[in-house]
């Protein structure tokens, strides 16, 4: 990570607040690695953040320009900005679970639906983690958190059958992807391509929180143990999955083209003043 954070991030956002042990470095390195191998420069890209810890871990971290947004706001601040920067412009976004499953989901959909250039990077630590640690949209079913203290009754969007990528896949989003932070190259392909898509793209990576998910849910703060879970979880081979949490990763879709939406409404402005300037020539002669 030195050369990456020397190379990308702010000076005094180094060493991160995050708790020993979070995974939550390791979605953001993996992010970095797609810019770097992309061969990105720092004025390339304006970066969001949301709320929670994956917001606040990665708030005004990098060296370019930043934006932070309330739950969900992000993305409609994202959207403005999509309209006003050039399109060359890339906007990456760090949201929690919560943010985009949760409070913010409907703002999320939308951003889908009008297909917003925008690469949405979902850091998802199984619940509200920067509150202490309640229960949220991929609390896995049956864990203990503060707010499930005989484990979680309510339905999540990542289990028994129910999957939060095929409702934004519904929505219109061109491309999506799973992945956990313990994987490695394969996740970074999958950023790149995300960056690279010309419309809305989502990568929603898992992320082990020791402090609170682990703490409360296997009642130990161990990171070798709340790495060895995830692992386990990540693709397990047929037959030794355990307890019916498992992570599929990869890409999960790509869209056939849509037009996007900043490129159709700067198409339709550019139409609506060749008419006015011609209006215009026609009154002079
Ligand atoms: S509370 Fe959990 S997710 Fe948040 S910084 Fe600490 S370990 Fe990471």
């Amino acid at each position: 990570m030195d050369y990456l954070a020397r190379k990308y991030l702010r000076a005094q956002k180094i060493p991160s607040s995050a708790c020993s042990g979070c995974g939550l470095g390791q979605v953001h390195k993996k992010v970095l690695l797609a810019i770097d191998e992309l061969g990105l420069a720092i004025g390339d890209i304006v970066w969001g953040t949301g709320i929670g810890c994956s917001g606040r871990q990665t708030f005004n971290t990098w060296q370019g320009d930043n934006f932070a947004g309330t739950h969900g706001r992000v993305y409609a601040i994202a959207t403005g900005l999509r309209l006003a920067l050039p399109p060359e412009k890339k906007i990456i976004l760090t949201v929690g679970d919560g943010d985009a499953f949760g409070i913010g989901l409907l703002h999320l959909l939308h951003s889908a639906r009008r297909n917003v250039d925008m690469t949405v990077i979902v850091a998802d630590n199984f619940g509200y983690q920067s509150t202490g640690g309640q229960y949220g949209l991929t609390t896995p079913s049956g864990a203990v958190t503060d707010s499930s203290p005989y484990g979680m009754q309510d339905p999540n969007w990542v289990q028994d059958g129910r999957d939060i990528l095929d409702i934004l896949r519904g929505a219109g989003a061109g491309f999506l992807a799973r992945h956990t932070s313990v994987e490695g190259q394969n996740a970074v392909e999958s950023i790149k391509q995300a960056i690279a898509f010309k419309g809305f793209s989502l990568v929603h990576i898992a992320y082990p929180c020791i402090t609170n998910f682990f703490g409360k849910a296997f009642g130990s703060r161990n990171p070798v143990a709340a790495y060895r879970w995830i692992t386990e979880r990540t693709n397990p081979p047929a037959g030794q999955n355990v307890d019916g949490i498992i992570f599929h990763t990869g890409i999960y879709h790509v869209a056939e083209s849509r037009p996007e939406f900043s490129a159709q409404l700067r198409k339709l402005t550019e139409a609506l003043q060749k008419e006015g300037q011609d209006e215009t020539d026609g009154d002079l002669n």
